[in-house]
Order: structure tokens, then C-alpha cells, then sequence
């Protein structure tokens, strides 16, 4: 069976995550979304918060599992048997970091391949910080995630005020 892991923070899930996960799950047999139980980055959501969130949204897909993680991602990669690690890449904003990280992995983890699939065009600007940042300015950020999230980010930034 051939079985991605798609790692990141997911804090929280964006449109643009979601349809990376969808085109993903079309070309592996089984992918894992990995969750980094503690990104080097100031958190919104917890780890289970943010499992959760990605649960919900992927609940249409049959062959998509979400798992959280801490320490190497390369290590998980191994706990789960995956013979591939996914990641999106937008226009200007990852090639650097993702180069640097495939490199890295592939000395871990040289059976591991590092496949990147393109953000489409209208997810191209999309992050999860700006997203934050807009929709704890009480910004209409409906289009760019699923409706739980935005009711997920409303409640946050309310508890917050
Ligand atoms: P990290 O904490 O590793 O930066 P993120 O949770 O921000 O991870 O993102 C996880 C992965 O999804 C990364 O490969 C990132 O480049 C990708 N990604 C983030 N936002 C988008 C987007 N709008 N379109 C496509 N890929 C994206």
C-alpha cells in the first residue's frame, strides 16, 4: 500500500491545506495528516483542538487519517510506514524552507520521498497566520476555511476580547 504522511502545524486547517490533503489522497493509497504537537511558533489551537478541526474537515475523505506527533517528522514517518512526506508549496513563500527541509529529510530518511504538490492560484496568498491575524480583526474569512473553522476562529478571538 503506498502511504504518505502530510506534516505541519494545521494551525488551524485553511482551504488551501484542505485541497492539498484532497489532491494528495487521490495519488497515495493512504495519507496521514501528521500534526506537530508543538510547532517553534506561537500556537492558537491546541494540539487535540487542531486534530479535531482536521477530523471534521476531512470526514469525506475515506482513505485520510490525522494523527498528532512530536519530535522528528521523519521518525513518524517511519512509526507509520510512509513512503512518501507531502507538502504544498505557494509562488515565492516556501521553495526555500521546503528545499532546505527535503534536503534534511532525505539524509534522515533517504527512502523517504519528498513530493510537493502546487497551491492552486486562489490559495496562493493563503497562510494560517494572516488568517489568523485577519480574523482576529473580526475580518470575513469565510471563503478560506470550512464553516467549523471560521465558527472555531470566531469563538477563539471572542473568548480572547
Ligand atoms: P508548517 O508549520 O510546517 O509551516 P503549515 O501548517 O503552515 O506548516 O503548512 C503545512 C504544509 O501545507 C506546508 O507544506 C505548507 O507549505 C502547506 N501550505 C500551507 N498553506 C498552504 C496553501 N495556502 N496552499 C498550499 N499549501 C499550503
Amino acid at each position: 500500500m503506498t502511504i504518505a504522511i502530510y506534516p505541519g502545524s494545521f494551525d488551524p486547517i485553511t482551504n488551501g491545506h484542505l485541497d492539498i490533503a484532497t489532491r494528495a489522497a487521490r495519488v497515495f493509497e493512504k495519507l496521514i495528516i501528521g500534526v506537530f504537537e508543538t510547532p517553534n511558533k506561537p500556537i492558537l489551537f491546541s494540539s487535540q483542538e487542531r486534530v479535531e478541526l482536521i477530523r471534521k474537515a476531512v470526514a469525506g475523505l475515506p482513505n485520510v487519517e490525522v494523527e498528532s506527533f512530536g519530535g522528528l517528522t521523519v521518525n513518524f514517518a517511519r512509526k507509520v510506514k510512509a513512503q512518501a512526506m507531502v507538502r504544498g508549496l505557494r509562488m515565492s513563500a516556501d521553495f526555500e524552507r521546503e528545499f532546505d527541509m527535503a534536503m534534511m529529510t532525505k539524509k534522515l530518511y533517504p527512502e523517504l520521498e519528498f513530493v510537493c504538490l502546487m497551491s492552486r492560484m486562489e490559495y496562493q496568498f493563503l497562510s494560517s497566520s494572516l488568517l489568523k491575524e485577519a480574523a482576529s480583526l473580526g475580518g470575513d474569512i469565510d471563503d478560506l476555511v470550512p464553516k467549523h473553522v471560521a465558527d472555531a476562529l470566531k469563538q477563539k478571538f471572542q473568548a480572547k476580547t
